[in-house]
């Protein structure tokens, strides 16, 4: 397949008809699933089984910074608000020494063609630190060369000047992405993050002058004080600001669970039928830009490897959402951090005082994880399919497992044939194809694979720890 997606089809009525919480399957089974008898020893299980099948799959890192400088009201992230900069000197000692154990560890196993900075905010280490961080992590991995490999950096456009973003370039980043939510100044009082257009502007023509290859901006709709007229006005700044990438999250109040929320006015916040609209606008605008939309949350140029990467059928789902590097070992350093090795996902302590004990005492700070089986590995499958090409060969399914599809997921496809009467979905007999009207519903269609969730054998109540699936 190498021709581009017919454009989202928004339907108000099948959307308010099937709004409910579920999951963003960055990854299946979803961390929630993980569980705490899975440590350090199984994760040493899952590279050595690796080293043994000689495995020659790319490597991805992901590093995680978790501090920031102020808090943002909306922020639902695992991350640690300080203006006392002497916590992250001591993080990154601790940090360094895990980069050197998981380098040993993978030794001679394959290049990183895929690193990641997020938090947190990442640019809240000083300019030497990055730099000494970058020395130390090519000291014990082996990098491919910077044509041929992805380097991103999620940035906060105020804690970094112009020197700086041509300081990142130089440390070998060629990938930025800047958190900007909303470029309206009451929408930004409201959120506690007041950041200029111009510093957005300057931090963008900053990285496209130093030479990074992708600039991508982070959007929330769903705010509060947002109306239809502030985010048009929004919108015409972002389209003229020409990113590469868009990625445009519902913003989800839980504020039983995300403290700073609770200092969001409720009555600011906009209506459900009012988000609706917004996001149908943000649709619109952002494809008559000519922009292709994704999938969860995403836009690309049509040149941007990601849109390229779709086209091809090569797209991925990871923890950072849509990547381009299909089937990468996801090696994951920092606290809270998630990797995924093999058949297995496993995640880093939560808490600094944790993660830093169990580095002291000179083992991986591992503290739960998951072993896949083959039913979890099979419906990855499926699930990763339709996220990412919004389409799914039952046949191709069978060649990589030994089951028969209709039969395996015979209650699955009884479950589908109500969203075919949506309109949400075709099934053939060798096709099951997402329409443009299903593909802003995709994760309520995965849902139904999802054997933890139990949809399709109706044995488990709506997913309410999850946030609204549109
Ligand atoms: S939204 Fe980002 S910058 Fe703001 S508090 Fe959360 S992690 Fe920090």
């Amino acid at each position: 397949m190498n021709t581009p997606f017919p454009p989202v089809e928004f339907d108000a009525r099948v959307i308010g008809k099937l709004s409910q919480s579920g999951p963003r399957y960055t990854s299946y089974p979803t961390a929630d699933r993980f569980q705490n008898d899975f440590g350090y020893g199984q994760f040493l299980e899952a590279v050595a089984s690796l080293r043994m099948r000689r495995s020659r799959r790319p490597l991805s890192l992901y590093i995680h910074i978790p501090f920031c400088d102020t808090i943002c009201y909306y922020c639902g992230c695992n991350k640690i608000v300080t203006k006392d900069h002497s916590k992250a000197a001591t993080y990154l000692g601790y940090l360094k020494q895990e980069i050197d154990m998981q380098g040993r560890l993978f030794d001679g196993m394959g290049q990183i063609e895929q690193l990641h900075f997020g938090g947190g905010t990442p640019t809240y280490l000083s300019d030497k630190q990055m730099g000494d961080l970058m020395t130390h992590l090519h000291a014990n991995f082996d990098f491919a060369s910077d044509a041929q490999g992805e380097y991103s950096i999620e940035i906060d456009p105020r804690t970094v000047s112009v020197e700086r973003v041509r300081s990142l370039r130089a440390q070998g980043f060629n990938r930025i992405s800047l958190g900007v939510q909303d470029f309206d100044p009451d929408v930004q009082k409201a959120v506690n993050r007041i950041q200029p257009e111009a510093e957005t502007r300057a931090v963008m023509d900053a990285a496209r002058e130093a030479g990074f290859r992708s600039i991508s901006i982070d959007l929330i709709y769903g705010l509060p004080k947002q109306t239809m007229a502030s985010m048009a006005q929004t919108l015409e700044k972002v389209v003229a600001a020409n990113p590469d990438r868009i990625a445009l999250y519902n913003y989800a109040h839980l504020p039983h669970i995300f403290k700073p929320q609770r200092r969001i006015a409720e009555a600011d916040l906009p209506t459900p039928a009012v988000k609706l609209e917004l996001l149908a606008m943000c649709i619109k605008r952002l494809c008559d830009a000519g922009y292709i939309y994704i999938g969860m949350d995403h836009f690309a140029k049509p040149e941007d490897e990601l849109a390229i990467a779709q086209r091809q059928g090569r797209l991925q789902r990871n923890f950072q959402g849509y990547s381009t590097r299909a089937e990468a070992e996801l090696i994951s350093c920092g606290v809270s951090a998630i990797s995924a090795v093999g058949a297995t996902y496993s995640q880093n302590e939560k808490t600094l005082d944790a993660y830093y004990e169990k580095l002291e005492s000179g083992v991986l700070p591992v503290t739960r994880g998951i072993k896949l089986d083959n039913d979890d590995l099979l419906r990855r499958i499926v699930i990763q399919k339709l996220m990412c090409n919004f389409e799914l060969s039952m046949s191709s399914i069978e060649q990589g497992f030994p089951i028969k599809f209709r039969q395996y997921f015979a209650v699955e496809l009884d479950k589908l044939a109500a969203f075919a009467d949506d309109g949400l979905l075709t099934i053939d007999d060798e096709w099951i194809s997402v329409t443009p009207k299903g593909r802003l519903l995709i994760r309520n269609i995965c849902m139904v694979f999802d054997r933890y969730l139990g949809l399709a054998h109706d044995i488990a109540p709506q997913p309410m720890r999850y946030s609204k699936t549109i």
